[in-house]
């Protein structure tokens, strides 16, 4: 079995949650299993341990992208920065709002949280919409830092979520998909 498959095969889909109709990828058992755990973390840090792609920083969407990154970020020895949904994070921050199905969401990231010049690998569990990933981006634009690469589990094509990131020009890595 090669590493999507079997990294796809600890994934569980939970039907009609947290709403009907959607089926939710559920990466918890990702985590739960010491063996499938290390496989996950050391795909993406063979990745980015490779001197042209090597962040500065790594930046990790609340919550699940917290998980992941920063035990990616201990291991190339970089800084971890937590972009936190609003409310969360006591200094000062930039905010960015976007567009959800209804309402809208806000993230913060902390100002002193990068520098210009930073370059950041922006990580998370899963790419939808895009949205979450887009606002992610923008926050760490506004203090200058570069995204050099978004990076997921899972990609959900079928929701133009990874396309509309790529068109924007943003690079995106991911290990798997489910349609
Ligand atoms: P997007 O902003 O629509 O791309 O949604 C992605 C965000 O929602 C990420 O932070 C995910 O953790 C979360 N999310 C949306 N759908 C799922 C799912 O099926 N499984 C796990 N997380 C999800």
């Amino acid at each position: 079995m090669d590493t999507a498959a079997y990294l796809r095969s600890h994934i569980r889909t939970v039907p009609d949650w947290p709403a009907p109709g959607v089926m939710f990828r559920d990466i918890t058992p990702l985590l739960q299993d010491p063996k499938v755990f290390r496989v996950l973390i050391d795909t993406f840090v063979h990745r980015y341990m490779t001197p042209e792609l090597r962040p500065s920083v790594i930046a990790g969407l609340d919550a699940r992208g917290f998980i992941i990154g920063s035990v990616l970020a201990y291991e190339l020895g970089v800084g971890f920065v937590p972009i936190r949904k609003k409310g969360k994070l006591p200094f000062t921050t930039v905010e960015e709002t976007y567009e959800l199905e209804y309402g809208s969401a806000t993230v913060e990231l902390h100002t002193d949280a990068v520098k210009p010049g930073d370059r950041v690998v922006l990580i998370d569990d899963l790419i939808a919409t895009g949205g979450t990933m887009m606002a992610g981006r923008r926050l760490l634009e506004k203090l200058g830092a570069t995204v050099t690469e978004g990076a997921a589990i899972v990609d959900l094509p079928e929701l133009g979520g990874s396309s509309k990131l790529r068109e924007s020009g943003l690079e995106l890595f991911t290990l798997l998909d489910f349609a």
